[in-house]
């Protein structure tokens, strides 16, 4: 077989690099990309192979990549390590690309999803039986297994104390009150924001269920900044909201969902961890309609095993506020402290929107189709897509 020679620096992934400076024996050939620096034969490493099939899987879809599915694909599909690829810095030329990609066992993928699309897209399988349990089965009926199998998971991932010290809770409403004003011939009405005990958690007895705790579980919600906290409770414009300032007073593990946290959990080292981690951090970052709020009861069950497995709580990024602050829930309220006099109202001027990229029209995703009913068929299904 023929040795195909890439250097550490000619990989994109930062793993591979580790990898192949602690574990592998550099040749006394040059890479066939740049040209410059001793490389390693691939074809010889096996686990960097593995590790570069499971980023081709994270990226592609299985439609995309595979050859089980026959010439007409692969030659499609063409030269996989060309321009742009998500593994080299640089490109194979195609004879070697193609011969490389013979070398890269196909992953045995039993998820449907991955079909037509990157695993980075793809709900976690353990995410989808959940939802499907939940549906039928008590939480405490089914807990114990999930909890073992995310266990598992878990400790791969990121745990971070919260780099801010300072946090924000905002509320709907502020006080009004009238006083005996010096000078005024009449009782005066003033406003001025909620205070203390009405910005805290609220008791839990008098807890409503929310995102990630079930009714009468009293968790603190907070935000990294105030436009986000205030995001977060999706106020009317024209309505004018009270915000405090919360300084932790214990420092714990959190476990980090945020995007940047994320990213650092090795594809390279295994699809499946990666996998439901970023279906947690979907889940946890999707904006849930009002009237949607049975959505709710995933993310409070998973929440619920957290704690049991002693988190404080989690960060995420906000599905409010466009990417740029992050929310912390907190499963024990104690651990922070409201800042004395740091309450504040705001106004809400406009609401902004923002829109996902156009979503996929269904009716392409079929070559041959027909539409069931007689009528669709009629209106939907005569034209050429
Ligand atoms: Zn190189």
């Amino acid at each position: 077989m023929d040795k195909i020679i890439i250097c550490k620096e000619c990989f994109k992934s930062n793993y591979i690099k580790e990898h192949i400076a602690h574990n592998v024996e550099i040749t006394v050939d040059k890479c066939i990309i740049c040209n410059r620096h001793n490389g390693i034969d691939l074809m010889k490493n096996e686990k960097i192979l593995e590790m570069i099939t499971n980023l081709i899987a994270y990226n592609y879809s299985l439609l995309e990549y595979s050859r089980n599915f026959g010439m007409a694909i692969s030659t499609r599909f063409g030269n996989i390590f060309g321009e742009d690829n998500p593994i080299f810095n640089g490109k194979l030329n195609d004879d070697i690309g193609i011969t490389l990609f013979k070398n890269i066992k196909t992953t045995k993928s039993s998820v449907v999803d991955h079909w037509t699309l990157p695993f980075k897209f793809v709900k976690s399988s353990v995410l989808i039986r959940l939802e499907k349990e939940l549906s039928k089965k008590n939480y405490y009926e089914v807990i114990d297994d999930y909890m073992e199998i995310i266990k598992k998971h878990l400790s791969k991932v990121i745990l971070n104390e919260l780099e801010d010290d300072e946090l924000y809770r905002a509320r709907i409403g502020f006080n009004t009150k009238i006083v005996d004003a010096e000078g005024d011939l009449e009782n005066r009405k003033i406003s001025f924001p909620y205070i203390k005990d009405e910005l805290e958690a609220p008791p839990p007895m008098k807890a409503s269920s929310g995102r990630f705790n079930k009714l009468g579980c009293s968790f603190l919600y907070l935000a990294s900044d105030k436009e986000t906290a205030i995001a977060e409770i999706k106020p009317d414009p024209g309505q004018i909201c009270s915000v405090g300032t919360f300084k932790i007073i214990e420092k714990k593990q959190f476990i980090d969902l945020r995007k940047r946290a994320i990213d650092s959990i090795p594809v390279e080292d295994g699809l499946e961890t990666k996998n439901l981690i970023d279906s947690f951090a979907r889940l946890f970052s999707e904006a849930v309609p009002k009237e949607e709020t049975h959505k709710y009861f995933v993310t409070q069950f998973l929440s619920e095993i957290f704690r049991t497995l002693g988190y404080s709580g989690i960060m995420y990024d906000s599905p409010q506020n466009d990417g740029e602050g992050y929310n912390v829930i907190c499963y024990y309220p104690d651990m922070f402290r409201l800042i004395e006099n740091s309450e504040e109202m705001f106004k809400i001027e406009k609401v902004k929107y923002k829109i996902s990229d156009a979503l996929f029209d269904e009716r392409k995703k079929y070559k041959y189709f027909e539409f069931k009913n007689e009528e669709d068929r009629k209106k939907y299904g005569e034209e050429d897509y």
